[in-house]
């Protein structure tokens, strides 16, 4: 198969199919092209009775860093023009109004992503560096997650665009319900220390050791019938989705959309989400995001005099 921003490979006779967002200079930004291509390369893994084991990993330092809201392809593949992804004109993408973005965000972050967690195959996210926003939501539809020591997570949208989460809002599951809270109202991250412990992620290991340690972490799931892990990922997703997960996912994205509607409408239809005029920072005034740390308001910030 051929692709421009994945590559996609299958090792073992096949038992394990391996894609890569291949983007590393973008830090795997997920522009529309990457996704529809990820989508493509799921479906034949799925198709392929010969695999039993999906791991998706980034190239590069950072599995993903999130939507791509700037880069060059991203602008050029999104404005009409020879370049433009025919998807842009699909999927709500010729409507007007709140529609449009409904239709569109509705398709490739909201249903793609539970398409892609329900794959009939085990899915492993193999990843690293900082998985921000729309990282997650790659990361969160994938079954496990391995992770090197250099990860942390975190859904900076709310304290850098004025919103109220990623599209698929698995938070409340993924981090708990009380640590999603803290972690959407601060923008602080949790390292991958932090993420075991919490059972998000399943391993962590050496940097020097992800790739080869993801690998036999693979091997071993393979070796089970692949009927029986089926089984147990359909059991375990359907406890979640008996505790609500669908219902409380579709809700968010509601709400999600209500919040683009607001900047759009303070706006006069110019931005999806907060701008420095409309109270935001600038990128240059933006603190870094830091670790959640139990004695600190803010890991950066001096320790109180007492
Ligand atoms: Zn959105």
């Amino acid at each position: 198969m051929n692709f421009n921003w994945i590559e996609y490979e299958t090792i073992d006779d096949s038992a394990i199919a391996l894609i890569t967002l291949n983007r590393p200079r973008q830090r795997n930004a997920q522009n529309r092209g990457l996704l529809v291509e990820l989508d493509e390369a799921f479906a034949a893994a799925s198709a392929d009775d010969a695999v039993r084991v999906i791991v998706l990993r980034g190239a590069g330092t950072s599995f993903s860093a999130g939507h791509d809201l700037g880069s060059r392809e991203h602008l050029a593949e999104r404005v009409p023009g020879p370049g433009q992804h025919p998807t842009y004109l699909q999927f709500g993408g010729t409507r007007a109004g709140v529609e449009r973005m409904w239709g569109q965000e509705r398709h490739f972050y909201l249903e793609k992503t539970k398409q892609w967690r329900d794959i009939q195959k085990i899915t492993i996210a193999s990843v690293q560096g900082p998985v921000y926003a729309a990282g997650l939501m790659l990361m969160w539809a994938c079954d496990l997650i391995v992770a090197d020591t250099t990860a942390t997570f975190a859904d900076v949208v709310g304290t850098r665009l004025g919103m109220c989460g990623v599209e698929y809002f698995a938070h409340p599951w993924e981090f708990g319900f009380r640590r999603a809270k803290d972690l959407l109202l601060t923008g602080d991250s949790l390292t991958a220390e932090d993420a075991y412990r919490i059972g998000m992620v399943s391993r962590v290991f050496e940097s020097a050791a992800l790739v080869d340690s993801t690998i036999e972490y693979a091997r071993r799931i393979a070796e089970l019938p692949s009927v029986a892990s089926t089984l147990i990922k359909n059991q375990v997703n359907e406890a979640q989705d008996a505790q609500g997960f669908g219902q409380a996912l579709s809700s968010a994205f509601a709400l999600h959309q209500l919040n683009h509607a607001h900047w759009l409408m303070l706006s006069g239809g110019d931005a999806t989400v907060q701008t420095p005029d409309f109270g935001g920072r600038d990128r240059s005034t933006q603190r870094p995001v830091v670790p959640t740390v139990k004695s600190r308001a803010r890991a950066d910030d001096p320790q109180p005099e007492v």
